[in-house]
């Protein structure tokens, strides 16, 4: 049987993803070679990298200006190359603290200078986005996670302001839109969203960078690969190729807009059933519920048993929460059909007669 896959990451792909992705594996374009066994340098694959960046461009609306990369070391690498890149010498940068990620993130900023939390959600173990902080004009950025994958709460409203702005949006990247003018960084686990571990997705004002009077590993130069149009050293083929496979599946579908929809539709269904149903309590505040991750628990929790029977049952797969929150974490990200959201609903109400 077929499962219904609410797995955090990795996590759900479209199933005709998978199923090109396996097909180029064996023989890409025809050409009688496995798309693992090609050279990067390959007209081959000079295609496929220049379709995948043009197509996260046309998708997000990316201004000119920016660059489109494809990098390896996965988000947690960003966590460290971002301040790398930005910080000053002897400068600053602050940080929301909305949850494990942002934490990690902050952690690697130490590391290179003075790192200011501006706000954090930590006094309520990150159930809700703090709102209404105060941004300093005078230090190097704005660290930002737009959706939090442990806890179930994203961020509705960027906050505005004029120093640059740097965003995780490794699990909500092409999930709903957004004005990516207002960002100068964004990076993003292709794990999530987009196709399997092995890559990140950066996105980089080219006019931010150069500027820290730091020397920068070349791996983690952010310059260094966009003068190399992502491709300095031998990039991961097989994760980009899959995830331009999603990226085509979005833009067929109509782009952000309708996903957006599709996203907000699922998500209603399962909130309604948290809310309307006396057994389940949903664990982020209202107002900044994700749509990508629904955190809940029982109210009983001497169910647990019963309701893991019946999710066992009905071929439901990764729903249990993490350790730090406990409870039942469904992520219904953009590949998640609504049918299988129903099916986690149908579950839910069985418990409720
Ligand atoms: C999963 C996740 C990460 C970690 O990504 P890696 O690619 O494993 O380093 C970072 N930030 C957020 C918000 C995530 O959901």
């Amino acid at each position: 049987m077929k499962k219904h896959n609410f797995s955090a990451g990795p996590s759900i792909l479209n199933p005709e993803v998978i199923k090109k992705a396996s097909e180029a594996v064996l023989n890409i374009n025809n050409s009688g070679l496995s798309l693992l066994e090609i050279s990067h340098r390959s007209a081959d694959f000079v295609a496929i990298m220049d379709e995948a960046q043009n197509l996260v461009k046309e998708l997000l609306n990316v201004p000119e200006g920016y660059s489109v990369l494809f990098l390896q070391g996965g988000a947690s690498t960003q966590f460290l190359a971002v301040p790398q890149n930005l910080m000053k010498v002897d400068g600053e940068a602050a940080y929301v603290d909305t949850g494990a990620w942002s934490a990690k993130a902050l952690k690697e900023a130490k590391l290179f200078g003075d790192v200011e939390i501006i706000a954090s959600s930590k006094d309520k173990n990150h159930n809700y986005i703090p709102k209404g902080y105060t941004i300093p004009s005078d230090t190097s950025y704005l660290h930002l996670t737009s959706n939090n994958t442990i806890f179930g709460t994203q961020i509705k409203e960027f906050p505005s302001t004029d120093i640059p702005v740097v965003c995780d949006m490794s699990s909500d990247i092409f999930s709903r839109q957004f004005d990516l003018s207002q960002f100068d960084l964004i990076y993003a686990g292709a794990q999530k969203n987009l196709g399997p571990a092995g890559t990140v997705l950066v996105i980089v004002k080219d006019s931010i960078l150069g500027k820290t009077g730091r020397n920068i590993p070349s791996m983690l130069d952010y310059q260094i690969h966009a003068s190399k149009d992502s491709m300095f050293n031998t990039p991961p083929v097989f994760a980009i190729y899959t995830s331009l496979l999603t990226l085509r599946w979005l833009k067929g579908l109509g782009g952000i807009s309708v996903i957006e929809k599709m996203n907000e539709e699922k998500a209603a269904l399962l909130y309604n059933e948290i809310d309307a149903n006396p057994h389940f309590n949903g664990v982020a505040a209202k107002e900044d519920r994700s749509l990508m991750n629904v955190t809940f628990t029982l109210t009983d929790e001497s169910e647990k048993e019963t309701f893991d029977i019946l999710a066992k049952e009905a071929g439901l797969s990764g729903i249990n929460g993490h350790r730090s929150v406990g409870g039942y974490r469904a992520s219904i990200y953009n590949a998640m059909p609504i049918s299988s959201v129903q099916a986690l609903v149908d579950i839910m109400k069985k418990l409720n007669k």
